[in-house]
């Protein structure tokens, strides 16, 4: 860093300005700052990258800062980054680079459209080209390219939270000579491996069935949908998945391609098309069933005396644009009592889970305060709920946790809105 020499000024002897004599101590000036001694060949490379150039639009106005929810537990945003970068910052080897949910509440702000959604997904593309990819990522990123999920579990396990189930679900792969079905559930990864998920997931098959839903899943054969590989730069594996994925969409005949997850939504509608060349008639669930709501309402019975609040993921709101079909289903819920959080909508706060952050705990951990799940929980506290909805197939563990690390465990109950519904209809279920 240059040092500035504030002490330096320059004085003329005999000066006379317009008329008027300012000789000596009058025209005293400052010599002018130096301010270019910076190594600012990090923000070249950045605004060089595709989708990259923006970053140097950035005029550092901060409108981005007050909404990142990560300088919110932290110090980040784009303001910032791009102040490190104009001072020297390498990005490609800095913390900074994985910090980023890619949860878009920095671009609603910006008057100079400055995208981390693109910046952040080039930037990290070149880091894992360079080998700079932080461990606990790499071993995600590994597990999906070996096994097709996260988790490293073998492909056969998707379909174990189908064992002892009695509910019937057609798993599309197992017939000889599958029939079109109306709607084809992309599970997911967290529905199909996760305990809690597996909870969800069990939830919106009997829904579906009281809702005579002709529906077939992809059994073994789904794989993880890539959303988040994209977003943390590893581009030739999201291409990959969707190349298998979109095989598999082709492959069984079906009208509407219905999703848990909306990460899976955000990549089946905005990316995929580029890698298959298929548009898909897409929904998340909460969608589908949002379209069925007086049928759904009169299945309701049973009360659900709760107060409940809800999280807006920012893969369904701020990125799809979608706020009102969840809020649909829970104004639908018989004996509930709802309160929005202040952060809710297109002000919705980040769980911390997008853009990779799922897998980054750690290294997020080092820079920030808190998670920004464990904040998120302590506002749903704030607001008086008792039930914290979701409908991200990320969130129940993500909040789960966080309820347990703020000492909240049996004040706050985290459900997906698929669960309370559920329950609602039914008596087999556990509120
Ligand atoms: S809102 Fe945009 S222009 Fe303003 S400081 Fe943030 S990135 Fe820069
Ligand atoms: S996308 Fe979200 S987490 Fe990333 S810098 Fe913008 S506001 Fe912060």
């Amino acid at each position: 860093m240059s040092e500035h020499k504030y002490e330096k000024w320059i004085q003329k002897d005999n000066v006379v300005i317009d008329g008027i004599d300012i000789s000596g101590e009058w025209n005293k000036m400052y010599e002018p700052r130096e301010i270019t001694e910076y190594d600012i060949t990090g923000l070249e490379k950045v605004r060089e990258l595709p989708g990259g150039e923006s970053m140097n639009w950035c005029y550092q106005c901060a409108q981005c800062i007050g909404v990142c929810p990560v300088d919110n537990v932290g110090s980040y945003g784009p303001r910032k980054i791009f102040r490190k970068l104009q001072t020297g910052m390498d990005l490609f080897t800095h913390d900074d680079l994985w910090m980023c949910t890619t949860c878009s509440n920095c671009l609603r702000v910006c008057p100079k459209e400055v995208d981390m959604m693109k910046i952040m997904p080039a930037a990290r593309e070149q880091a894992v080209l360079n080998g700079h990819v932080p461990a606990e990522l790499q071993d995600m990123l590994q597990n999906v390219a070996e096994y097709g999920n996260p988790m490293g579990d073998s492909a056969r396990k998707r379909v174990k939270w189908l064992k002892k189930f009695d509910e019937p679900v057609r798993d599309l792969t197992k017939e000889n000579d599958p029939q079109p079905v109306d709607v084809l559930w992309y599970v997911s990864d967290y529905f199909s491996f996760h305990g809690r998920g597996n909870d969800a997931a069990k939830s919106m098959v009997r829904v579906f069935n009281r809702l005579n839903v002709d529906f077939g899943i992809l059994g073994k054969e789904e794989k993880c949908d890539g959303d988040s590989q994209r977003l943390v730069g590893e581009t030739g594996l999201f291409e990959e998945l969707a190349e298998h994925n979109g095989a598999q969409f082709d492959k069984y005949d079906h009208n509407k391609l219905v999703v848990s997850d909306p990460h899976a939504f955000n990549a089946f509608k905005k990316f995929y098309p580029a890698v298959t060349g298929s548009e898909y008639n897409l929904q998340h669930y909460t969608q589908f069933l949002a379209e069925q709501i007086d049928t759904i309402s009169k299945l309701m019975k049973r009360p659900f005396p709760k107060k409940v609040t809800f999280h807006d993921p920012c893969y369904l709101g701020r990125h799809n644009g979608e706020y009102d079909a969840p809020r649909k289903l829970l104004n639908a819920i018989p004996g509930i009592e709802f309160s929005e959080m202040y952060r809710c909508k297109e002000q919705g706060y980040c769980c911390g889970g997008g853009g990779g952050g799922m897998w980054l705990d750690g290294l997020v951990a080092d820079h920030t305060t808190e998670r920004l799940s464990e904040n998120r929980v302590k506002e749903a506290i704030e607001v008086g709920a008792e039930v914290l909805a979701v409908c991200c197939p990320y969130e129940v563990s993500r909040f789960e946790d966080a309820v347990k690390s703020t000492n909240n465990d049996g004040k706050l109950k985290v459900m997906d809105i698929i669960e309370i519904m559920d329950y609602c209809m039914g008596d087999d279920a556990e509120a």
